[in-house]
């Protein structure tokens, strides 16, 4: 058994952590029968492009209902990215339980302030991200040193019992001074739809993260605020110039309207569909060659016709479609235009 990756001291003994708190993960989007999206289980729609992206994540308990029995061997090949075994010692885990339930309690603060000791904020944040980074699949990597850093403030700061937090000390903490995050909530979203788990695999001044309702943006440096706006489906809009959180700062948010919201999470969604499909393009092509297609392109049209019915299979059975399910798709699209 490995050490703890946060203390580095004990033994990771722990089994079934959350990289991302229960409170948050349960809220992105995972019953069946609310709404169509909502049948989009667990898929990974960016699969091919994109490794940064996993889906609509499902509640462990939901897992048996969609995948059916998980054999051990695909446990261990972590068919399950947001849960892992031997990470952390109970200590470490308990220590990032009590940080999330106390953030938890910021659910109901919908306006923009989160009444929040500001330390407190910062960890949490900080927990995420560095979680994040740590599990290496989500797209998202830190700098080794940013990492380091990052486990370095956890490590230090986080205790068993929350009143026990060092805030005095973190406050003049100069490493924790300098960063900061700015935070996007749209609250009450996710009660009526589909939200998700993104982390840009390239930005890095900012971080940039969406999860469930929040869209996260981490800076390292005060020089890093405001300095670059990167596009990120729309989130970066109006970011410019509002204020920062930090451990001497309060948290605020920026709170989002639904429909604004939407539109961006629809890019999101948009981008990550067009990717994985683009992959199978010469896939079309080839076929449409190998049938007697005129030209060497399949028409675009009929492109979108096949990629429609596999998302459309995919949606009454509530799982990802198989290589199979693609021939079979295209081959019945194809019939259609057949002479
Ligand atoms: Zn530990």
């Amino acid at each position: 058994m490995d050490n703890c990756k946060l203390c580095k001291n004990r033994l990771a003994d722990k089994t079934g952590s959350h990289l991302i708190p229960h409170f948050l993960l349960k809220r992105i989007d995972n019953e069946i029968g609310k709404s169509e999206r909502n049948k989009e289980l667990g898929f990974t729609i960016g699969e091919l492009e994109t490794t940064s992206y996993f889906g609509q994540s499902v509640l462990p308990e939901k897992l048996n209902e969609i995948y059916g029995e998980l054999s051990d061997d695909e446990i261990a090949k972590n068919s399950i990215p947001l849960i892992v075994d031997h990470y952390f010692c109970t200590d470490c885990e308990a220590k990032l339980a009590q940080i999330e339930s106390e953030y938890a309690k910021t659910l109901i603060k919908k306006g923009i302030e989160s009444k929040i000791a500001p330390e407190i904020s910062l960890l949490f944040w900080i927990s995420i991200l560095w979680r994040v980074s740590i599990s290496k699949k989500q797209g998202l990597i830190l700098k080794d040193k940013e990492e380091e850093l990052l486990r370095r403030i956890l490590n230090k700061y986080l205790n068993l019992k929350i009143e026990k937090i060092d805030f005095h000390s973190l406050k003049k903490d100069i490493e924790c001074q300098n960063l900061s995050y700015r935070l996007i909530r749209c609250p009450d979203y996710s009660e009526s739809e589909a939200t998700y788990l993104f982390c840009h695999p390239f930005h890095k001044m900012p971080y940039s993260i969406i999860l469930d309702e929040y869209v996260l943006f981490f800076y390292f440096k005060k020089g890093h605020v405001d300095n670059l706006i990167q596009s990120f489906f729309g989130f970066e809009n109006g970011l410019k110039g509002t204020g920062i959180n930090t451990v001497l700062v309060g948290e605020n948010k920026i709170i989002y309207e639904k429909k604004t919201f939407k539109s961006c999470l629809e890019n999101l969604v948009n981008l990550l569909t067009a990717n994985r499909f683009k992959s199978y393009d010469w896939l079309f092509d080839e076929a449409h060659k190998k049938m007697g297609g005129q030209g060497s392109q399949m028409p675009a049209l009929l492109k979108q016709n096949i990629v429609n019915r596999l998302i459309s299979d995919e949606k009454q059975l509530g799982r990802k479609f198989t290589f199979k399910s693609l021939v079979i798709a295209m081959y019945e699209e194809m019939k259609k235009y057949a002479p």
